[in-house]
């Protein structure tokens, strides 16, 4: 019988991707009857993905999960491979080389397109890139908004337009004690936007933002939400999946949306408008966006399976910047088998699949395994599942030692890769905290990798 999985011979795991999804399923692998040791690589010198690069600033309790992490990574099973890019300093194969298995949490990186002319005139931005840039991820460092427009578009009604909105509409002193990135509190700080529109493509009772986060959206200190109470009227279908009890996420926001219409028109600071039914099919301008072209829908379908169908109505909405946020979607990585119309990676319960079926050793959690759905806490059942895959596989597979991290240190420092450790990010940590501290922020985030690195002694 095999030892694999014991003192002699550990479980040796390979965990691509540093967010929640990381996180939980090296905690279900530590806690797991085998004995294992989990190494994780991470493309940057800093920990925990989308909570710490996705979560809005303003949302500091969401963060919380942080602690969750880090005692996670107090267990001396645990190895931090920081500053590592899988598929570039490492290939897949080499990791094969060195570990039992790998599981691959390396989330949804880019953006669902719309695929309509114009979508990348200047001022049309993603959301991913505006998220990235206001709190402080080296990969969005150097971009720039240009918010001297006095009218902003979102395309898109989930949580991430939410935040997008909010962090438009609100004021500097709303935000500045947030560990929002210096760069972007300054740009926030002159912006001339007066008029917000969140523009969906379904109806009021089929948005998909939560009403927690839209409720937000009606206490900001110098901003008001305008919801015209006709874009509330329901066709049947609606009303069916509004009376349902299933759909109390729906339910709930609908009737905040229903507080919203029965304000008085505002009379001063910022606006933000929700628009429903409604989809862009052209941006217009000559150089950079001038106008956005949409088109009414009509929902088509049976209850709970309604889509938007295009009318010929039409109109032009007059805006200098654009947010599309319509979706995240991951990004395929050398030597891992990728389904590009889904965006993830093809699994079955966890076991990555190629055209002959399992391919052993390999598997996915998180949203590039489901897709780009849920929230944080999602994600741990998300992990935990994919880790019972791979402990139920345990018994077939390579029962040989494994080196891990040992062979592949040197291996990297070779490269000329300097491996950021868990101790390593525990410094570049607490001097995010110091150079907060005389903003009154929680932490001042470097946006730099190079900036990260210059924090930490040269590597052995
Ligand atoms: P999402 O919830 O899937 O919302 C995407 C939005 O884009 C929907 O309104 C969708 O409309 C629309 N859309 C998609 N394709 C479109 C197209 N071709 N044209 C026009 N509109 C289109 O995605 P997300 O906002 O990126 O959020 C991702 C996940 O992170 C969600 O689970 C979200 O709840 C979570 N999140 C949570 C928080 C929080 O808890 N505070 C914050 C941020 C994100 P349809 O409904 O018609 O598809």
């Amino acid at each position: 019988m095999s030892n694999l999985g014991t003192e002699q011979n550990p479980l040796c795991a390979a965990i691509v991707g540093s967010g929640p999804s990381g996180f939980y399923a090296t905690e279900a692998l530590l806690r797991a009857e085998p004995m294992v040791l989990v190494d994780m690589y991470e493309r940057l010198p800093s920990p925990f993905g989308l909570v710490r690069s996705g979560v809005a600033p303003d949302h500091p309790k969401l963060k919380q999960a942080i602690s969750v992490y880090e005692q996670i990574a107090e267990s001396p099973e645990f190895r931090f491979m920081g500053n590592v890019t899988v598929g570039r300093d490492v290939s897949v194969a080499e990791l094969k080389e060195c570990y039992h298995v790998i599981v691959f949490t390396c989330g949804a990186e880019t953006d669902r397109q719309l695929g309509v002319p114009g979508e990348h005139l200047a001022g049309s931005h993603t959301a991913t890139e505006f998220v990235g840039w206001y709190n402080g991820h080296p990969d969005y460092r150097d971009l720039t908004f240009d918010l001297s427009h006095e009218t902003a578009v979102v395309i898109g009604q989930g949580n991430v337009a939410i935040d997008v909105c909010r962090l438009l509409a609100k004021t500097v002193d709303e935000l500045k004690h947030s560990d929002i990135a210096q760069h972007a509190l300054e740009v926030l700080a002159n912006s001339r936007v007066r008029d917000i529109y969140m523009i969906g493509r379904r109806g009021a009772a089929q948005a998909k933002f939560t009403h927690q986060e839209l409720r937000e959206l009606g206490e900001l200190a110098d901003c008001e939400p305008v919801v015209d109470p006709d874009d509330l009227e329901l066709n049947p279908a609606s009303r069916e999946e509004l009376a349902d009890r299933r759909n109390r996420a729906n339910i709930k926001s609908y009737e905040v949306l229903q507080q919203f219409a029965s304000r008085p028109p505002p009379t001063r600071g910022r606006r933000c408008h929700l628009h429903f039914l409604k989809s862009p099919v052209e941006f217009k301008g000559g150089g950079s966006l001038e106008r956005v072209v949409l088109v009414k829908n009509r929902l088509e379908g049976e209850p709970s399976h309604q889509v938007a169908c295009p009318t010929d109505e039409m109109e032009e909405l007059a805006c200098g910047v654009l947010f599309r946020s319509i979706g995240y979607r991951g990004v395929a990585m050398p030597g891992v088998p990728f389904d590009d119309r889904r965006g993830v990676f093809p699994n079955q319960d966890g076991r990555i699949v190629d055209g002959s079926g399992v391919v052993p050793g390999m598997y996915v959690a998180g949203w590039i395994k489901r897709g780009p759905t849920g929230i944080i806490g999602t994600n741990r059942a998300d992990s935990v599942a994919t880790v019972q895959s791979l402990l139920d596989d345990l018994p077939k597979l390579d029962a040989n030692k494994k080196p891990g991290a040992e062979r592949l240190e040197p291996l990297l420092a070779g490269r000329g890769v300097r491996v950021v450790s868990y101790a390593d990010w525990q410094k570049i940590d607490a001097a995010e905290v110091r150079s907060g501290e005389a903003r009154g922020k929680p932490r001042e985030k470097f946006t730099r990798v190079a900036e990260m690195l210059a924090v930490l002694p040269e590597a052995v």
